[in-house]
């Protein structure tokens, strides 16, 4: 049985008057049967971590150091994430791979070092427009994926959770349809449940790009759709909650 999950990605949004207000409102509206996750920017984890202290709500990181330590300046480590409280950890963002260079490689490194602390790993795969239009959604994907079936064990594969946002999808207010979205998530269960059917059954898939309040029951009911990953409806707490509601 896998529980549904409704994650919002924070991205550089928000202070700490945002992130106090936004999170006694989530607060008060737990639900047994949906599980809520945040990323709040870096800056905010400690704060946040404390409100959510004793809460079913998760608290992730929006990305971590490829490194355990060191002369790494700007970067945060595993480690300090956990030492603030951390449980899950975004990696390959779409944004991080189009502004950062990120590869398939260094999320799975990054991967390997969120696992080794006992935290997961929320890694994101989608294709662009123009590898859609050219019918090389599922190439990509896969290549996005593969890295990590080959390069984890199966015991940390049966902790990782994949989102998949179609990078046409993120922030621009076109959503894939339910039929779009189910497609390439049946395609990354079948993908997955070539190394194990297990692995594939038990394994989250959430989708991410403008799930907003009224696309939410559509997307979310599709079979192989386990939740979402929201960015701009998420840094509204009704709209992520109302989100949260259409996921019950
Ligand atoms: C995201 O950034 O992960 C995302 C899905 O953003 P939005 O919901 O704003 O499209």
């Amino acid at each position: 049985m896998r529980q549904t999950l409704v994650a919002g990605n924070w991205k550089m949004h928000g202070d700490k008057q945002m992130v106090t207000h936004l999170l006694k409102k989530l607060l008060t509206k737990q639900t047994p049967s949906v599980k809520f996750l945040v990323f709040p920017p870096y800056p905010y984890l400690s704060q946040a971590a404390e409100m959510l202290a004793g809460s079913n709500i998760g608290l992730g990181a929006q990305d971590c150091s490829h490194a355990a330590e060191g002369a790494y300046t700007g970067e945060v480590s595993v480690a300090m994430l956990t030492d603030l409280g951390v449980s899950h950890v975004l990696l390959g963002h779409s944004e991080r791979r189009q502004y950062h260079a990120e590869t398939n490689e260094q999320v799975l490194e990054k991967a390997k070092r969120v696992l080794a602390a006992g935290l997961i790993p929320v890694v994101c795969v989608g294709e662009t427009l123009e590898q859609r239009q050219a019918g090389a959604t599922d190439q990509v994907v896969s290549q996005q994926l593969s890295g990590l079936l080959q390069g984890l064990t199966l015991l940390q594969l049966q902790k990782v959770i994949v989102a998949y946002e179609p990078v046409w999808a993120i922030g621009t207010g076109l959503t894939a349809t339910p039929q779009q979205a189910q497609d390439v998530h049946g395609f990354l269960r079948n993908t997955v449940a070539k190394v194990n059917k297990n692995l594939a059954a038990s394994m989250l898939f959430l989708y991410g790009g403008s799930m907003k309040p009224d696309n939410a029951a559509s997307l979310l009911k599709m079979p192989d759709i386990d939740g979402g990953l929201i960015g701009g409806a998420s840094l509204d707490a009704d709209q992520f909650l109302a989100i949260g509601k259409a996921a019950e």
